[in-house]
């Protein structure tokens, strides 16, 4: 350790220097996710010690941030050469240790466990984390997901868990993920899973038969509560409230949360203010849309579990034209598959595409973000990752420009979602960008032909 005092305090100007640049740099979204972490402990002989309040967020930061931050602080103060990142140890104050608690409390515990669980749905045993294919749409929340199942203890960084994203995109499977991996390492944990849904109609439930200090006990005895799709309570005033209290209950208590829904907790509609920022307090993963790869990687998962074998072509086929979502996928794999065991019939191109012709169909090759991006710097000849910076040099922040305005165009994603989309920027910044790309059209023939053309391309 080199935290004396003095090299602290004469370091800790040009250290949040360094922070405030950073946060321009990757946009506010990256920032509070990860480098609000960072807490000064040390600075002096060229060295810089800061520390985080989980091992997970310094795993993140070490591996996708460190030469950031190191250049950073080095351009405030040229003499620093390393960063070191350590874990804040946290104090346990609000649980007993176990042999503390008086004797009988053991068959208190197994009557409200039974009749918690079944406050629970059943889990998928197909949602594992062995059966969960990564890539880099679902990397973050995949490793948010099993740091939270095997964490030792509850930690307060990533409490709750949210994890958000469209439709079929493994949300839930990650959930049950972690039940399972819970279940089975820490069988003493309870966890339960539930859809915000049956969260509802069970408080409506115990409402009716007057018994709402039991459906509160029975919650509020839960280690782990997993509550799926809570988009589903937003306008529902008095569940949001139950939800509320639960939810607060259980943090107090530190007890691990794990919520996800369709959107971000700043975008859930008809959820009061209080009850979303509470959301976005913990660890907040999304889940974006697949892609190529990542869909061909499903398909051969999916194959090796059936112990299959489907030709390359078809599977590259299926991979390319179902894009929506992965149950779509998988159902076509399946429709494949059983027509093929059915009628005794080689799997090939062309009666694949027979047999899914209504599917095709339904699902003409929607335009992702991911389309437009790579198309917007083929044109332009900039880096993917230019696109996601903060950077403002004309060169780059046209086509950045011009990638919002196609996104907008030809997806139905929402401002703010395309913000995000492009390294957590701000939904005005979108706008800005749409406007401006709008009156530059009207003015230049070439910027009009230029996005005549990308949209051809795209929607070929
Ligand atoms: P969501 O809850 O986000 O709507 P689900 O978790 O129900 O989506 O996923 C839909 C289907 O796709 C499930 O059968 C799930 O197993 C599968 N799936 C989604 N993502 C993956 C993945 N990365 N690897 C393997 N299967 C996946
Ligand atoms: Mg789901």
């Amino acid at each position: 350790m080199i935290n004396t005092a003095i090299q602290v305090d004469s370091g800790a100007d040009k250290f949040s220097e360094a922070l405030k640049k950073l946060k321009t740099h990757f946009g506010e979204a990256a920032f509070n996710s990860w480098l609000k972490h960072l807490k000064l402990v040390g600075y002096g002989n060229g060295q810089v010690e800061a520390s985080v309040p989980t091992r997970f967020i310094r795993d993140w930061i070490e591996a996708h941030y460190a030469e950031e931050i190191k250049s950073a602080l080095s351009a405030e103060d040229s003499s620093i050469h390393s960063l070191d990142i350590l874990v804040r140890t946290e104090i346990q104050e609000k649980q007993p240790p176990l042999n503390d608690l008086p004797q009988h409390s053991n068959i208190v515990d197994i009557s409200i466990r039974t009749s918690a669980e079944q406050l629970g749905s059943p889990l998928d045993p197909r949602f594992t984390f062995e059966n969960f294919v990564v890539g880099k749409p679902n990397e973050l929340a995949h490793a948010a997901s099993q740091s939270v199942a095997e964490a030792k203890e509850v930690n307060v960084g990533s409490n709750p868990l949210f994890l958000y994203g469209g439709v079929g995109l493994g949300k839930t499977h990650l959930m049950h993920a972690i039940a399972w991996h819970i279940r089975k390492n820490n069988p003493e944990r309870q966890v339960v899973y539930l859809s915000a849904e049956k969260f509802m109609y069970q408080f409506i439930r115990a409402l009716r038969n007057k018994d709402i200090m039991s459906f509160k006990e029975q919650f509020r005895s839960v280690d782990v509560l997993m509550i799926d799709d809570v988009q589903f309570i937003g306008g529902k005033d008095s569940t949001q409230e139950e939800f509320f209290h639960t939810f607060n209950a259980l943090i107090d208590q530190n007890k691990q949360l794990v919520i996800s829904a369709d959107r971000s907790p700043s975008d859930l509609e008809g959820i009061e203010e209080r009850i979303r920022s509470r959301l976005g307090w913990g660890l907040v993963a999304d889940v974006n849309t697949t892609t190529y790869e990542l869909r061909l990687g499903i398909l051969q998962s999916k194959l090796e579990l059936l112990k299959m074998e489907v030709p390359k072509q078809v599977l590259e086929f299926l991979a390319h034209r179902i894009v929506s979502n992965v149950r779509e996928l998988e159902g076509a794999l399946n429709k494949v598959i059983a027509h093929s065991n059915l009628f005794g019939r080689e799997i090939s191109l062309e009666n694949t595409q027979e047999i899914l012709q209504d599917l095709l169909r339904s699902n003409i090759r929607t335009i992702t973000i991911e389309d437009i991006k790579k198309k917007v710097c083929d044109r332009y000849n900039i880096k993917m990752s230019d696109l996601n910076s903060a950077r403002r040099s004309r060169s780059i922040a046209r086509p950045r420009q011009i990638a919002m305005y196609l996104t907008k165009k030809l997806t139905t994603l929402s401002l703010p979602e395309i913000g995000r989309n492009f390294g957590g920027k701000d939904h005005t910044t979108v706008i800005h960008a749409i406007k401006k790309v709008e009156a530059l059209a009207k003015e230049t023939k070439e910027l009009s032909d230029d996005l005549a053309l990308l949209q051809r391309i795209l929607q070929n």
